[in-house]
Protein backbone atom coordinates (compact mmCIF):
# COMPACT_ATOMS: atom_id res chain seq x y z
CA UNK A 1 0.00 0.00 0.00
CA UNK A 2 1.54 3.21 -0.84
CA UNK A 3 0.57 6.71 -0.72
CA UNK A 4 0.51 9.50 2.32
CA UNK A 5 -1.58 9.63 5.49
CA UNK A 6 -3.57 12.56 5.67
CA UNK A 7 -5.22 12.18 9.02
CA UNK A 8 -1.84 11.31 11.30
CA UNK A 9 -1.02 14.38 13.82
CA UNK A 10 1.10 15.26 10.87
CA UNK A 11 3.31 17.81 12.88
CA UNK A 12 4.08 15.30 15.95
CA UNK A 13 4.34 12.46 12.98
CA UNK A 14 7.01 14.19 11.20
CA UNK A 15 9.27 15.28 14.16
CA UNK A 16 8.93 11.37 15.14
CA UNK A 17 10.01 10.44 12.07
CA UNK A 18 7.08 7.98 11.39
CA UNK A 19 7.53 6.67 7.61
CA UNK A 20 4.59 3.74 8.30
CA UNK A 21 1.90 4.29 5.19
CA UNK A 22 -1.07 2.62 7.51
CA UNK A 23 -0.88 5.09 11.04
CA UNK A 24 -1.40 2.77 14.22
CA UNK A 25 0.07 5.28 16.51
CA UNK A 26 -0.77 5.44 19.96
CA UNK A 27 -1.49 9.02 19.44
CA UNK A 28 -3.70 8.56 16.84
CA UNK A 29 -7.22 9.91 16.57
CA UNK A 30 -9.73 7.60 16.37
CA UNK A 31 -13.24 7.32 14.61
CA UNK A 32 -14.10 8.92 17.17
CA UNK A 33 -12.05 11.77 17.58
CA UNK A 34 -12.38 12.90 14.08
CA UNK A 35 -16.47 12.44 14.17
CA UNK A 36 -16.69 14.33 17.69
CA UNK A 37 -14.54 17.14 16.12
CA UNK A 38 -16.48 17.28 13.17
CA UNK A 39 -19.82 17.60 14.97
CA UNK A 40 -18.76 20.56 17.30
CA UNK A 41 -18.75 22.50 13.71
CA UNK A 42 -20.99 20.78 11.15
CA UNK A 43 -24.35 19.66 12.28
CA UNK A 44 -24.63 16.51 13.33
CA UNK A 45 -21.22 15.82 12.10
CA UNK A 46 -22.25 15.07 8.61
CA UNK A 47 -22.88 17.00 5.16
CA UNK A 48 -25.34 14.49 4.22
CA UNK A 49 -27.76 13.23 6.89
CA UNK A 50 -28.03 9.63 6.42
CA UNK A 51 -23.83 8.82 6.67
CA UNK A 52 -25.23 9.57 10.50
CA UNK A 53 -25.07 6.42 12.07
CA UNK A 54 -28.59 7.16 13.60
CA UNK A 55 -30.67 4.13 11.77
CA UNK A 56 -28.38 1.74 13.00
CA UNK A 57 -26.77 3.62 16.27
CA UNK A 58 -23.14 4.01 16.55
CA UNK A 59 -20.56 6.59 15.24
CA UNK A 60 -19.51 6.58 11.63
CA UNK A 61 -16.08 5.33 9.92
CA UNK A 62 -14.61 8.23 9.01
CA UNK A 63 -12.70 8.21 6.08
CA UNK A 64 -8.87 8.76 5.12
CA UNK A 65 -8.77 7.65 1.35
CA UNK A 66 -10.09 4.86 -1.01
CA UNK A 67 -8.69 2.60 -3.53
CA UNK A 68 -10.71 0.44 -5.95
CA UNK A 69 -13.50 -1.29 -4.27
CA UNK A 70 -11.65 -0.09 -0.51
CA UNK A 71 -11.91 2.53 1.90
CA UNK A 72 -9.58 3.33 4.59
CA UNK A 73 -10.96 5.03 7.78
CA UNK A 74 -8.48 7.38 9.76
CA UNK A 75 -7.77 3.83 12.13
CA UNK A 76 -6.20 2.19 9.35
CA UNK A 77 -9.40 -0.40 8.67
CA UNK A 78 -9.77 -1.41 5.67
CA UNK A 79 -13.34 -1.93 4.40
CA UNK A 80 -14.79 -3.78 1.22
CA UNK A 81 -16.80 -0.46 0.21
CA UNK A 82 -20.35 -1.60 -0.96
CA UNK A 83 -21.18 2.05 -0.58
CA UNK A 84 -19.38 3.39 -3.52
CA UNK A 85 -20.81 7.43 -2.71
CA UNK A 86 -24.25 5.63 -3.28
CA UNK A 87 -23.64 4.94 -6.65
CA UNK A 88 -21.82 7.43 -7.83
CA UNK A 89 -18.94 5.66 -8.07
CA UNK A 90 -19.19 2.75 -10.56
CA UNK A 91 -15.33 2.15 -11.82
CA UNK A 92 -14.02 1.91 -8.09
CA UNK A 93 -12.79 4.64 -6.42
CA UNK A 94 -9.63 6.63 -7.54
CA UNK A 95 -9.79 4.87 -10.96
CA UNK A 96 -6.78 5.91 -12.79
CA UNK A 97 -8.55 7.25 -15.94
CA UNK A 98 -10.87 9.39 -13.63
CA UNK A 99 -8.38 10.46 -11.30
CA UNK A 100 -6.18 11.52 -14.73
CA UNK A 101 -9.10 13.32 -16.05
CA UNK A 102 -9.00 15.38 -13.24
CA UNK A 103 -5.88 16.27 -13.17
CA UNK A 104 -5.20 17.26 -16.37
CA UNK A 105 -8.58 19.37 -15.88
CA UNK A 106 -7.32 21.00 -12.59
CA UNK A 107 -4.53 22.26 -14.17
CA UNK A 108 -6.56 24.20 -17.34
CA UNK A 109 -8.25 26.12 -14.15
CA UNK A 110 -11.29 24.95 -12.19
CA UNK A 111 -13.98 27.11 -13.32
CA UNK A 112 -14.41 30.18 -15.87
CA UNK A 113 -17.90 31.34 -15.97
CA UNK A 114 -17.59 30.67 -19.71
CA UNK A 115 -18.86 27.96 -21.98
CA UNK A 116 -16.33 24.78 -22.22
CA UNK A 117 -15.18 22.07 -24.91
CA UNK A 118 -15.43 19.75 -21.44
CA UNK A 119 -19.49 20.21 -20.64
CA UNK A 120 -19.87 20.10 -24.68
CA UNK A 121 -18.44 16.97 -24.74
CA UNK A 122 -20.27 15.21 -22.23
CA UNK A 123 -23.24 16.79 -23.08
CA UNK A 124 -22.77 14.94 -26.80
CA UNK A 125 -21.82 11.93 -24.33
CA UNK A 126 -24.93 11.71 -23.12
CA UNK A 127 -27.36 12.93 -25.58
CA UNK A 128 -25.77 10.00 -28.10
CA UNK A 129 -25.82 7.45 -25.57
CA UNK A 130 -29.80 7.96 -24.24
CA UNK A 131 -31.88 9.12 -27.30
CA UNK A 132 -34.81 11.38 -25.47
CA UNK A 133 -32.02 13.41 -23.94
CA UNK A 134 -32.12 15.62 -27.47
CA UNK A 135 -31.10 18.58 -25.00
CA UNK A 136 -28.66 18.68 -21.85
CA UNK A 137 -28.15 20.91 -19.50
CA UNK A 138 -26.12 20.38 -16.16
CA UNK A 139 -26.10 21.37 -12.93
CA UNK A 140 -23.98 20.29 -9.62
CA UNK A 141 -26.25 17.98 -8.21
CA UNK A 142 -29.46 15.43 -8.64
CA UNK A 143 -31.10 17.49 -6.43
CA UNK A 144 -30.57 20.98 -8.39
CA UNK A 145 -31.77 18.60 -11.60
CA UNK A 146 -35.18 17.16 -9.90
CA UNK A 147 -35.58 20.94 -8.86
CA UNK A 148 -34.74 22.34 -12.10
CA UNK A 149 -36.61 19.61 -13.71
CA UNK A 150 -39.72 20.61 -11.85
CA UNK A 151 -39.26 24.29 -12.24
CA UNK A 152 -39.26 23.32 -16.43
CA UNK A 153 -42.22 21.16 -16.50
CA UNK A 154 -44.18 23.54 -14.84
CA UNK A 155 -43.14 26.26 -16.88
CA UNK A 156 -43.71 24.71 -20.12
CA UNK A 157 -47.16 23.15 -19.73
CA UNK A 158 -48.33 26.47 -17.67
CA UNK A 159 -49.73 23.56 -14.98
CA UNK A 160 -48.57 23.16 -11.32
CA UNK A 161 -49.55 19.24 -10.54
CA UNK A 162 -46.57 17.21 -9.33
CA UNK A 163 -47.10 13.56 -9.20
CA UNK A 164 -44.96 11.43 -7.14
CA UNK A 165 -44.42 8.28 -5.63
CA UNK A 166 -44.12 6.46 -2.21
CA UNK A 167 -41.15 5.53 -1.80
CA UNK A 168 -39.07 7.48 -4.26
CA UNK A 169 -36.71 10.21 -3.75
CA UNK A 170 -35.71 12.96 -5.73
CA UNK A 171 -33.51 14.62 -3.27
CA UNK A 172 -33.91 17.55 -0.41
CA UNK A 173 -35.63 19.97 -2.89
CA UNK A 174 -38.93 21.13 -1.32
CA UNK A 175 -41.74 20.34 -3.74
CA UNK A 176 -40.56 16.96 -3.82
CA UNK A 177 -40.31 16.51 -0.09
CA UNK A 178 -43.69 15.50 0.35
CA UNK A 179 -45.07 12.72 2.43
CA UNK A 180 -48.21 10.99 1.22
CA UNK A 181 -50.46 10.54 3.83
CA UNK A 182 -52.85 7.39 4.00
CA UNK A 183 -55.18 6.76 1.64
CA UNK A 184 -55.02 6.65 -2.10
CA UNK A 185 -54.56 9.72 -3.91
CA UNK A 186 -53.25 12.14 -1.03
CA UNK A 187 -53.13 15.81 -0.89
CA UNK A 188 -48.83 15.96 -0.80
CA UNK A 189 -48.04 17.03 3.39
CA UNK A 190 -44.50 18.46 3.97
CA UNK A 191 -42.35 15.16 4.31
CA UNK A 192 -39.87 17.34 7.11
CA UNK A 193 -39.97 20.57 9.02
CA UNK A 194 -39.14 23.66 6.97
CA UNK A 195 -42.14 23.20 3.92
CA UNK A 196 -44.31 24.95 4.03
CA UNK A 197 -47.86 23.46 3.48
CA UNK A 198 -47.94 25.68 0.38
CA UNK A 199 -44.76 23.90 -1.25
CA UNK A 200 -46.06 20.35 -1.39
CA UNK A 201 -49.79 22.07 -2.02
CA UNK A 202 -49.63 20.91 -5.59
CA UNK A 203 -47.50 17.57 -4.68
CA UNK A 204 -49.55 14.23 -5.12
CA UNK A 205 -47.98 11.17 -3.86
CA UNK A 206 -49.28 7.92 -5.23
CA UNK A 207 -48.39 4.35 -4.64
CA UNK A 208 -45.46 2.73 -6.27
CA UNK A 209 -46.42 0.44 -9.16
CA UNK A 210 -49.76 1.26 -9.67
CA UNK A 211 -50.57 3.08 -12.60
CA UNK A 212 -52.93 6.34 -11.65
CA UNK A 213 -55.35 7.59 -13.31
CA UNK A 214 -54.45 11.72 -14.04
CA UNK A 215 -56.61 14.63 -14.86
CA UNK A 216 -55.24 17.72 -17.19
CA UNK A 217 -53.59 20.00 -14.16
CA UNK A 218 -50.86 17.48 -14.06
CA UNK A 219 -47.45 19.06 -15.15
CA UNK A 220 -45.09 16.08 -14.50
CA UNK A 221 -45.10 12.92 -12.99
CA UNK A 222 -41.85 12.03 -11.65
CA UNK A 223 -40.72 8.33 -10.91
CA UNK A 224 -37.73 6.51 -10.44
CA UNK A 225 -38.14 4.02 -12.99
CA UNK A 226 -36.24 1.07 -10.73
CA UNK A 227 -36.83 2.49 -6.99
CA UNK A 228 -33.70 2.32 -5.70
CA UNK A 229 -34.27 4.15 -1.81
CA UNK A 230 -36.67 2.04 -0.70
CA UNK A 231 -34.64 -0.98 -0.94
CA UNK A 232 -34.92 -1.84 -4.52
CA UNK A 233 -38.14 -2.39 -6.01
CA UNK A 234 -38.35 -3.26 -9.93
CA UNK A 235 -41.32 -1.34 -11.68
CA UNK A 236 -44.21 -3.84 -12.51
CA UNK A 237 -44.60 -5.08 -15.52
CA UNK A 238 -46.88 -2.28 -17.62
CA UNK A 239 -46.44 0.34 -14.74
CA UNK A 240 -43.86 2.64 -16.68
CA UNK A 241 -45.81 1.79 -19.78
CA UNK A 242 -48.67 2.57 -18.38
CA UNK A 243 -47.18 5.85 -16.83
CA UNK A 244 -46.36 7.28 -20.67
CA UNK A 245 -49.69 6.35 -22.05
CA UNK A 246 -51.32 8.14 -18.82
CA UNK A 247 -48.98 11.24 -19.55
CA UNK A 248 -49.82 11.21 -22.80
CA UNK A 249 -53.28 11.13 -22.54
CA UNK A 250 -54.09 14.03 -19.88
CA UNK A 251 -50.70 15.94 -21.61
CA UNK A 252 -48.43 15.79 -18.88
CA UNK A 253 -44.97 14.74 -18.90
CA UNK A 254 -43.20 12.03 -17.67
CA UNK A 255 -39.80 12.74 -15.81
CA UNK A 256 -37.57 9.99 -15.28
CA UNK A 257 -35.28 10.35 -12.22
CA UNK A 258 -31.89 8.49 -13.34
CA UNK A 259 -29.65 10.02 -10.87
CA UNK A 260 -28.77 6.45 -9.64
CA UNK A 261 -30.54 4.18 -12.43
CA UNK A 262 -28.57 6.55 -15.73
CA UNK A 263 -25.35 4.73 -16.55
CA UNK A 264 -25.88 2.35 -13.82
CA UNK A 265 -28.16 -0.20 -15.24
CA UNK A 266 -27.03 0.28 -18.74
CA UNK A 267 -25.67 2.57 -20.95
CA UNK A 268 -29.16 3.87 -21.96
CA UNK A 269 -30.39 3.34 -18.24
CA UNK A 270 -33.66 2.41 -17.17
CA UNK A 271 -35.51 4.16 -20.00
CA UNK A 272 -33.73 1.75 -22.32
CA UNK A 273 -33.81 -1.57 -20.37
CA UNK A 274 -37.78 -0.81 -19.84
CA UNK A 275 -37.74 0.59 -23.45
CA UNK A 276 -40.03 3.43 -22.50
CA UNK A 277 -39.36 6.83 -23.29
CA UNK A 278 -39.85 10.13 -20.97
CA UNK A 279 -39.92 13.32 -21.77
CA UNK A 280 -37.37 14.76 -19.17
CA UNK A 281 -34.76 12.85 -17.10
CA UNK A 282 -32.68 13.82 -14.16
CA UNK A 283 -29.05 12.55 -13.79
CA UNK A 284 -26.77 13.02 -11.16
CA UNK A 285 -24.02 10.57 -9.35
CA UNK A 286 -22.28 8.28 -12.18
CA UNK A 287 -22.25 11.20 -14.31
CA UNK A 288 -19.55 12.95 -12.62
CA UNK A 289 -17.54 10.29 -12.15
CA UNK A 290 -17.55 10.99 -8.63
CA UNK A 291 -17.52 14.62 -8.88
CA UNK A 292 -20.50 17.04 -8.10
CA UNK A 293 -22.85 17.44 -10.95
CA UNK A 294 -26.25 16.99 -11.82
CA UNK A 295 -28.41 17.15 -15.42
CA UNK A 296 -31.31 17.38 -16.95
CA UNK A 297 -32.13 15.43 -20.53
CA UNK A 298 -35.42 15.50 -22.22
CA UNK A 299 -37.14 16.70 -25.55
CA UNK A 300 -35.90 19.86 -27.07
CA UNK A 301 -38.74 21.84 -27.56
CA UNK A 302 -39.36 21.12 -23.83
CA UNK A 303 -35.70 21.67 -22.82
CA UNK A 304 -35.86 25.10 -24.87
CA UNK A 305 -38.11 26.42 -22.71
CA UNK A 306 -34.85 26.88 -20.20
CA UNK A 307 -33.19 30.15 -20.51
CA UNK A 308 -32.06 31.77 -22.59
CA UNK A 309 -33.95 30.37 -24.99
CA UNK A 310 -37.20 30.30 -23.27
CA UNK A 311 -38.53 31.94 -20.01
CA UNK A 312 -37.94 28.78 -17.16
CA UNK A 313 -34.87 30.56 -14.95
CA UNK A 314 -32.22 28.52 -14.86
CA UNK A 315 -28.65 29.38 -13.88
CA UNK A 316 -25.14 28.27 -11.40
CA UNK A 317 -21.92 29.74 -11.35
CA UNK A 318 -20.04 26.28 -11.34
CA UNK A 319 -22.69 24.32 -13.55
CA UNK A 320 -20.88 22.47 -16.59
CA UNK A 321 -17.84 22.11 -14.18
CA UNK A 322 -14.71 21.79 -15.71
CA UNK A 323 -13.61 19.37 -13.14
CA UNK A 324 -16.88 17.57 -12.95
CA UNK A 325 -17.78 17.14 -16.89
CA UNK A 326 -13.87 15.84 -17.46
CA UNK A 327 -14.71 13.09 -14.81
CA UNK A 328 -17.59 12.21 -15.79
CA UNK A 329 -16.74 11.90 -18.93
CA UNK A 330 -13.93 9.33 -18.28
CA UNK A 331 -16.01 7.57 -16.42
CA UNK A 332 -18.58 7.14 -19.33
CA UNK A 333 -15.58 6.25 -21.30
CA UNK A 334 -15.13 2.93 -20.18
CA UNK A 335 -18.59 1.82 -20.10
CA UNK A 336 -19.59 -0.30 -22.38
CA UNK A 337 -21.74 -3.31 -23.11
CA UNK A 338 -19.59 -5.57 -21.86
CA UNK A 339 -18.61 -3.76 -18.49
CA UNK A 340 -22.64 -4.20 -18.19
CA UNK A 341 -22.61 -7.58 -18.48
CA UNK A 342 -19.73 -8.11 -16.56
CA UNK A 343 -21.28 -5.52 -13.84
CA UNK A 344 -24.48 -7.59 -13.56
CA UNK A 345 -22.66 -10.72 -13.10
CA UNK A 346 -20.87 -9.55 -10.41
CA UNK A 347 -24.69 -8.21 -8.90
CA UNK A 348 -25.83 -11.58 -9.12
CA UNK A 349 -22.74 -13.01 -7.32
CA UNK A 350 -22.83 -10.43 -4.53
CA UNK A 351 -26.43 -10.73 -4.23
CA UNK A 352 -25.98 -14.55 -3.67
CA UNK A 353 -22.88 -14.58 -1.29
CA UNK A 354 -24.94 -12.17 1.07
CA UNK A 355 -28.06 -14.64 0.75
CA UNK A 356 -26.08 -17.69 1.23
CA UNK A 357 -23.89 -15.99 4.33
CA UNK A 358 -27.80 -15.05 5.87
CA UNK A 359 -28.90 -18.84 5.32
CA UNK A 360 -25.88 -20.18 6.97
CA UNK A 361 -26.49 -17.61 9.90
CA UNK A 362 -30.00 -18.17 10.18
CA UNK A 363 -30.77 -14.62 9.27
CA UNK A 364 -34.14 -13.96 7.72
CA UNK A 365 -33.38 -11.79 4.40
CA UNK A 366 -33.94 -11.18 0.54
CA UNK A 367 -31.21 -9.16 -1.52
CA UNK A 368 -33.16 -8.48 -4.94
CA UNK A 369 -31.37 -8.08 -8.16
CA UNK A 370 -32.47 -5.65 -11.19
CA UNK A 371 -29.76 -5.76 -13.84
CA UNK A 372 -26.77 -4.23 -11.97
CA UNK A 373 -28.24 -3.27 -8.96
CA UNK A 374 -28.42 -5.46 -5.67
CA UNK A 375 -31.34 -4.42 -2.67
CA UNK A 376 -31.85 -5.76 0.64
CA UNK A 377 -34.75 -6.60 2.92
CA UNK A 378 -34.37 -7.81 6.69
CA UNK A 379 -36.67 -9.93 8.33
CA UNK A 380 -39.60 -12.36 7.55
CA UNK A 381 -42.45 -10.58 6.97
CA UNK A 382 -42.49 -10.71 3.36
CA UNK A 383 -41.01 -13.69 1.73
CA UNK A 384 -39.77 -11.90 -1.76
CA UNK A 385 -38.87 -8.87 -2.79
CA UNK A 386 -41.01 -5.40 -1.82
CA UNK A 387 -43.08 -4.39 -4.47
CA UNK A 388 -43.80 -1.17 -3.69
CA UNK A 389 -43.03 0.90 -0.07
CA UNK A 390 -46.00 0.00 2.21
CA UNK A 391 -44.14 -3.82 1.90
CA UNK A 392 -40.67 -2.20 1.81
CA UNK A 393 -41.35 -1.07 4.97
CA UNK A 394 -41.87 -4.11 7.02
CA UNK A 395 -37.85 -4.19 6.66
CA UNK A 396 -36.75 -5.34 9.97
CA UNK A 397 -34.51 -2.15 10.78
CA UNK A 398 -33.12 -3.15 14.01
CA UNK A 399 -31.84 -6.52 12.55
CA UNK A 400 -30.66 -4.62 9.83
CA UNK A 401 -28.81 -2.65 12.56
CA UNK A 402 -27.11 -5.86 13.58
CA UNK A 403 -26.41 -6.91 10.51
CA UNK A 404 -24.58 -3.98 9.52
CA UNK A 405 -22.72 -3.36 12.63
CA UNK A 406 -21.46 -7.03 12.59
CA UNK A 407 -20.02 -6.67 9.03
CA UNK A 408 -18.52 -3.41 9.48
CA UNK A 409 -16.47 -4.98 12.47
CA UNK A 410 -16.15 -7.54 9.85
CA UNK A 411 -14.49 -4.89 7.14
CA UNK A 412 -16.96 -4.63 4.88
CA UNK A 413 -19.12 -1.46 4.80
CA UNK A 414 -22.75 -1.17 3.91
CA UNK A 415 -25.04 2.08 4.32
CA UNK A 416 -26.16 2.96 7.33
CA UNK A 417 -29.59 2.59 6.61
CA UNK A 418 -31.99 -0.02 5.89
CA UNK A 419 -33.30 1.27 2.32
CA UNK A 420 -30.61 1.41 0.69
CA UNK A 421 -28.91 -0.18 -2.17
CA UNK A 422 -25.88 -1.96 -2.49
CA UNK A 423 -23.55 -1.11 -5.11
CA UNK A 424 -21.05 -3.40 -6.48
CA UNK A 425 -18.64 -1.88 -9.34
CA UNK A 426 -16.10 -2.66 -11.71
CA UNK A 427 -13.35 -2.88 -8.66
CA UNK A 428 -15.47 -5.81 -7.35
CA UNK A 429 -13.71 -8.04 -8.91
CA UNK A 430 -14.10 -11.80 -8.58
CA UNK A 431 -10.88 -11.91 -5.83
CA UNK A 432 -12.81 -9.08 -4.02
CA UNK A 433 -15.65 -10.62 -3.82
CA UNK A 434 -14.21 -14.19 -2.90
CA UNK A 435 -12.89 -11.85 -0.21
CA UNK A 436 -16.20 -10.31 0.53
CA UNK A 437 -17.89 -13.62 0.34
CA UNK A 438 -15.50 -14.35 3.95
CA UNK A 439 -16.12 -11.95 5.75
CA UNK A 440 -19.53 -12.27 5.25
CA UNK A 441 -20.01 -15.54 5.92
CA UNK A 442 -17.60 -14.74 9.53
CA UNK A 443 -18.81 -11.63 10.87
CA UNK A 444 -22.51 -13.27 10.18
CA UNK A 445 -21.70 -16.22 11.68
CA UNK A 446 -21.26 -13.91 14.90
CA UNK A 447 -24.89 -12.90 15.17
CA UNK A 448 -26.06 -16.34 14.34
CA UNK A 449 -29.16 -17.62 17.09
C1 LIG B 1 -29.24 10.61 -4.89
C2 LIG B 1 -30.53 10.86 -5.55
C3 LIG B 1 -31.01 12.14 -5.81
C4 LIG B 1 -30.32 13.38 -5.28
O1 LIG B 1 -29.04 13.56 -5.82
P1 LIG B 1 -27.99 14.45 -5.00
O2 LIG B 1 -26.80 14.53 -5.91
O3 LIG B 1 -27.74 13.70 -3.73
O4 LIG B 1 -28.60 15.76 -4.75
C5 LIG B 1 -32.15 12.29 -6.57
N1 LIG B 1 -32.83 11.22 -7.02
C6 LIG B 1 -32.41 9.96 -6.77
C7 LIG B 1 -33.17 8.82 -7.33
C8 LIG B 1 -31.27 9.74 -6.00
O5 LIG B 1 -30.90 8.49 -5.71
Amino acid sequence: MTGTIPFCDETACARAGCTATVCRGAGMPSNQQFFDRSARVIPGGVNSSIRAFKAVGGTPYVVSRAQGAFVYDVEGNELIDLVQSYGAIILGHAHPKVTEAIRTAAGDGTSYGAPTPREMKLAEAISERVPSCERVRFMNSGTEATSTAVRLARGATGRKRIVTFHGNFHGATDALLAAGGSGVATLGLPGTAGVPDEAVANTWVLPYNVVPTLDNDVAAVFVEPVAANMGLVAPAAGFLEGLRAECDRVGALLVFDEVITGFRLGTGGAQAKYDVRPDLTCFGKVIGGGLPIGAVGGRRDIMENLTPLGSVFHAGTLAGNPLATAAGLAALNELNADVYMELMARARRASALLRDACVDAGIAAQFPVVGTLVGMYFGDALHRAPTNFEEAKTTNESLYAQVFHALLSGGVALAPGAYEAVFVGLSHTDAVLDQLADRVATALKGIAR
